[in-house]
């Protein structure tokens, strides 16, 4: 079962002068059609502007299609009937982790999700309890938000959005503000949820490193989607992905360019111990 398909959706931004005018259309999301079955790790990778935040925005209904469809769980994001259950199936997670905490006390900040949901008390306490355990931050439970690091909020913003029980979770640069341990922190508790939970995972990131466990990842360029495929057939195509403006990891950047030298390593190595055993295998 896929739990999020789109077909052909294509998404406007309208700009309208003060009398309501329209000034200029721009074409964010660009004829894109996809799908994303239950339980997947999936990377969208794009240079700025390339539609991935518009794209993210339709998964939980936060904007709807100009053109096309987007479902969620099966069900149609732009019918106002299902609305509840598509905020409630798919989770959302921003760059900037003060925006999203909102409670004075670690553990409150994570209950405001499923007590706006109309869960029980019991239940909400029994929530945020397993939803801090997920994350590696139930020892903070008590803490004030202000005091963690960069790192630590992000952690809890994603315990608030899994105590709202989502079968996905959107991130949208979740990393994009964190120092590199706070990076490695938020990244691990991401994979444990998917790993551990079976919780489908949506990571919108410009950091390649955390891309490479994905088990699909899409690129956009230009509100179109323009390729799609496993981590090795992606970054198999190191030529094609530097004409998108992307990274590419620096070990598979480095393997190509001693490919390039005629030296016969494949293509599409991801990580250090691949190429040094590649090396090894010339003599
Ligand atoms: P990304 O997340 O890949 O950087 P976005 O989805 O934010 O890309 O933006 C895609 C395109 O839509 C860009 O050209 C951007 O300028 C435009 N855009 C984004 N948000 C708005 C907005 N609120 N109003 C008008 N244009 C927007
Ligand atoms: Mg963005």
């Amino acid at each position: 079962m896929d739990i999020v398909k789109a077909r052909n959706l294509v998404f406007e931004y309208i700009r309208r002068d003060e009398e309501g005018n329209v000034e200029g259309i721009s074409t964010a999301v660009d004829h894109v059609s996809l799908q994303i079955a239950q339980g997947d790790f999936v990377a969208i990778l794009g240079h700025n502007g390339s539609g991935k935040s518009t794209l993210a925005k339709h998964l939980n209904a936060i904007l709807y299609p100009t053109e096309g469809t987007v479902w969620v769980d099966g069900k149609d994001t732009s019918a106002e009937e299902n609305l509840w259950a598509v905020r409630q199936n798919v989770g959302m997670v921003f760059q900037n982790p003060d925006n999203q905490i909102i409670g004075q006390v670690v553990e409150e900040d994570v209950g405001f999700g499923p007590e706006n949901l109309g869960v029980p008390t019991k239940e909400i306490w029994e929530r945020v309890e397993e939803s801090l355990r997920a994350v590696g931050m139930y020892e903070y439970r008590k803490h004030s938000p202000n005091r963690l690091s960069g790192g630590q909020k992000q952690r809890v913003s994603i315990a608030g959005v899994l105590a709202m029980h989502p079968k996905c979770i959107v991130l949208d640069e979740p990393t994009a503000m964190l120092d590199p341990s706070g990076r490695k922190e938020v990244i691990r508790a991401v994979r444990g949820l998917n790993d551990v939970e079976g919780i489908t995972v949506i990571l919108i990131t410009h950091y390649m490193e955390e891309v490479i466990h994905a088990n699909k990842i899409f690129v956009m360029d230009g509100g179109k989607l323009v390729m799609e495929g496993t981590p090795r057939e992606i970054f198999s195509q190191v030529e094609r992905l530097k004409e998108l403006r992307l990274d590419v990891p620096q070990v598979t950047l480095l393997a190509h360019e001693l490919r390039k030298k005629g030296l016969p390593i494949p293509e599409g190595i991801l990580e250090r111990k691949e190429l040094v055993e590649a090396l090894r295998g010339l003599k």
